[in-house]
């Protein structure tokens, strides 16, 4: 804890954390140690975790980076954090985001952006930059994010390391600040594939809080990780001919799938032609939830207030107008908008309808194929203000990461070398729902 904390200080310039719990982490490590000593430890004793702000942790502030819910402390913690800390986990603090988890960038919060550790003049990804920089800076052992669609994978690919999104309802969401309940899903950062896992084995399972989460049992995927079957792999050829693709990111992506063919596995080309629809699907639907679930916050019970209103009407009005950020204002509207009587069955429910398609088609994939390869971004970090006047380009960013989040089956990230300037490329593998020891033990082995 004294090693990571020494780490925060040197390196508070990167903005990772938005709250450092020093005194409290310093007095867990003295009682694990008791317990080290008595034989008698949890295990993840000695694993020092970092939490987005986006999820509770009782007594603690918990704004979802946002200015409407400054000063709100939680009443309760994050199943998925409880289960940690049963197991001897130490919560170091609370790390920054994209507000409410809107974004590719960190460039969306209200406490600042984050800076990209290898060159401070890129992004980190987004939404949970804090998360990916804490670990890529050697700040904390593993930490939680958030993917809703690609919040985890992508800032692990613009980082070098590796971010893991479960299966929709393998982990638990109570306790965590709702985006688009639907596809929310809390995801692992680490430096390693058995990091990962050992912390994704801990926190999964049914929860009685949240009668999404799934009742399947839980394996030990950290004792699953030796892979030596062969494999049968497809990627999909619109995403490696994708103009949008760096060619770099190709390259790397292509050399690991004919290092496979080589290794005795079966490589395929497969199509989906469905993957235009995925991107204008994901934000039908992800704003329209996000617009329900953000109605909540009007001043009345929650964080933020605003001290210029003279009516209940005006202070809806003005805490909302003032306490929401731009970008998350853009996606309350679009949200209201597809949802609005006359447009509802025009967006909505169409998009409903190719979600279900898009889900088929990938399970049916991934019915005849264990694994679906591909790049997990387009590009390498981006520099500061690169897409931030535009969204739509900031919104193409996601166009790898948000098919997974679509059809809710688990995907996940690992490093695939550099590009020229040094930046680091993801490599995305897609399983089928509830394989996540598959996915681990192939990422092991790739890795
Ligand atoms: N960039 C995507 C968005 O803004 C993903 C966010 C996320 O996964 N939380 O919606």
């Amino acid at each position: 804890v004294n090693h990571y904390l020494q780490n925060i200080q040197t390196k508070a310039h990167l903005n990772a954390f938005v709250e450092v719990y020093a005194q409290s982490a310093l007095e867990q490590a003295e009682k694990i140690d008791e317990k080290i000593a008595k034989g008698k430890a949890g295990k993840l004793a000695g694993m020092v975790i970092g939490i987005k702000d986006v999820l509770n942790l009782e007594g603690h502030e918990s704004n979802a980076s946002s200015k409407i819910l400054k000063g709100y402390i939680s009443q309760f913690t994050t199943t998925a954090i409880q289960r940690l800390i049963q197991e001897d986990a130490i919560v170091i603090g609370r790390l920054n985001c994209d507000e409410f988890g809107m974004g590719s960038s960190n460039e969306n919060s209200a406490h600042g952006k984050v800076l990209n550790a290898l060159d401070e003049e890129r992004v980190p990804g987004g939404s949970s930059g804090g998360s990916a920089v804490a670990v890529q800076a050697n700040l904390c052992t593993v930490s939680l994010g958030t993917d809703t669609g690609g919040s985890v994978r992508q800032p692990a690919a613009f980082t070098g390391i590796v971010g893991m999104k479960p299966t929709y309802s393998r982990v638990s969401r109570w306790g965590l600040i709702a985006y688009a309940s639907s596809f929310d899903t809390i995801g692992i950062f680490s430096n390693t594939v058995k990091d990962n896992a050992l912390v994704m084995e801990v926190m999964a399972g049914h929860d009685e809080h949240d009668s999404t989460s799934s009742r399947k049992p839980v394996i030990h995927y950290s004792k699953l990780l030796h892979f030596e079957k062969k494999a049968k792999v497809a990627y999909i050829k619109e995403t490696i001919d994708s103009p949008a693709l760096q060619l770099e990111i190709k390259a790397n992506t292509m050399a690991v799938l004919d290092r496979l063919k080589e290794e005795g596995h079966e490589v395929s080309a497969v199509e989906f032609p469905l993957l235009k629809y995925t991107l204008p699907t994901y934000y039908i639907l992800t704003t329209a939830e996000a617009s329900s679930n953000l109605s909540r916050f009007d001043g009345v019970k929650y964080g933020y207030r605003s001290p210029n209103a003279h009516n209940l009407e005006s202070m809806y009005k003005k805490t909302r107008s003032e306490g929401f950020g731009e970008e998350v204002k853009r996606r309350i509207m679009l949200g209201t908008f597809v949802l609005s009587a006359s447009y509802y069955d025009a967006y909505f429910t169409k998009a409903q309808k190719v979600r279900r398609l898009i889900k088929e088609y990938t399970e049916n994939l991934l019915d005849e194929f264990d694994y679906i390869i591909m790049p997990t971004t387009p590009s390498t970090a981006f520099k500061f203000g690169e897409h931030s006047g535009d969204p739509v380009a900031m919104y193409l960013e996601d166009l790898f990461t948000v098919q997974a989040s679509v059809s809710g089956v688990p995907a996940i990230s690992i490093p695939n070398g550099k590009d020229q300037s040094g930046m680091p490329i993801g490599l995305q593998i897609m399983a089928n729902s509830f394989k996540e020891a598959e996915l681990y033990a192939f990422s092991n082995y790739l890795t």
